[in-house]
């Protein structure tokens, strides 16, 4: 921290300061300007606590934490990228993961059907929310455990691994026995109850950006789970609120890159989510691969007219197969980037 105190403060007053940065354990370095003392602050301690203690002193014009509040996902921490092994694909190497699904299960015919035709496509994982956040509490809120056994039925139909979300802490158990990445959805990303049971559910988490959430604020949820037991987290950037209403949320894609440079854990992007509109998925897609994300999760419905969530922004079948073919030559560069980028990391 560096605490710049007010022009002619006292001597008393900066030996006032500078005792109660000690009385939360740090070691305290000041250096005497012409009109103004400058104090550093180094050690460990609760960071938060001494910067609200500090900033309410009149005396001190400014604190200010200069070290990254988040630790566990911070580049410093692990300069590589981290990989994660989910039902045998690897997320965060070599090979670009696709994840494709409905927004909602809705019945054994639509996650056969989509299961099946999402694999055949090249998709790795099948995505589908069991357990739904909806803004009004009068709208579908999901198949719940009937829902997490079609998933399981499909998966064991077509290897593919399942991404499904998980709302409350009291879930975390029941969700992680059917999925193999547990979802938590924009609304949930500061929910710290639900962060803290992740840290011990032993399942890979794809933990959503909150929609008024910036980029620091999704490491440290990040943080809290990794700082709980869980190092295997993927981020996702699904698009932030903002004045625009042409499309449902605005992607800050530059946030992919932003992260790329701040973090060393798995980073997806959400088309659907961060557009609402099928026509914008295909060309984000792309931009999603050719920006370095690890991945993509896009939803995906056998008849999107008759979707019970997010039809609007769902792929048909025949869409997402076209999606997968034209993203063929952005993943070719994509793998030529990542082989080097690898070998160096090493
Ligand atoms: C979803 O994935 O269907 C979903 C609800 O996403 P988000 O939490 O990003 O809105
Ligand atoms: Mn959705």
């Amino acid at each position: 921290m560096i605490i710049s105190m007010k022009l002619h403060a006292t001597k008393e007053e900066v030996e006032h300061v500078t005792e109660r940065i000690r009385e939360f354990g740090y070691k305290v370095h000041s250096i005497q300007g012409e009109e103004r003392v400058v104090i550093g602050a180094v050690g460990v301690g609760d960071v938060t606590a001494c910067l609200e203690s500090l900033e309410a002193m009149p005396c001190v014009e400014k604190a200010m934490r200069i070290s990254a509040p988040y630790k566990f996902v911070s580049k410093e921490f692990h300069p590589g990228r981290t990989q994660i092994k989910i039902n045998g694909v690897e997320i965060g190497g070599d090979r670009f993961v696709m994840m494709a699904g409905p927004c909602s299960v809705e019945s054994e015919k639509q996650m056969m059907e989509t299961a099946e035709a999402v694999a055949r496509s090249g998709a790795q994982m099948l995505r589908g929310g069991a357990f739904k956040p909806r803004t009004s509490p009068y709208d579908f809120q999901g198949m719940e455990v009937e829902g997490l056994k079609l998933l399981r039925k499909a998966k064991e139909a077509t290897g593919l691994g399942i991404v499904t979300e998980v709302m409350s802490d009291g879930d975390v158990d029941l969700v992680a026995e059917y999925a193999d990445v547990l979802q938590i959805g924009a609304r949930n990303m500061q929910n710290f109850a639900l962060l803290k049971a992740l840290g011990r559910c032993g399942r890979a988490i794809l933990l959503k950006r909150g929609m008024s959430a910036t980029v620091k604020e999704l490491l440290m949820s990040a943080e809290y789970i990794v700082a709980h037991g869980n190092p295997n987290v993927i981020l996702c950037e699904r698009g932030i609120r903002t004045f625009e209403t042409v499309t449902r949320n605005t992607c800050d894609i530059a946030s992919i890159p932003a992260l790329r440079e701040l973090t060393h854990l798995p980073i997806v992007l959400d088309p659907s989510h961060a557009t609402g509109k099928r026509s914008l998925v295909p060309p984000l897609a792309r931009a999603g691969v050719a920006i370095g994300a690890d991945g993509i999760i896009v939803e995906v419905h056998p008849c999107p007219e008759k979707a019970i969530s997010d039809g609007a922004q769902s792929l048909t079948l025949a869409q997402f197969d076209t999606m997968m073919r034209e993203l063929k030559p952005y993943i070719a560069l994509w793998n030529e980037s990542r082989v080097p980028a690898l070998a160096a990391a090493v």
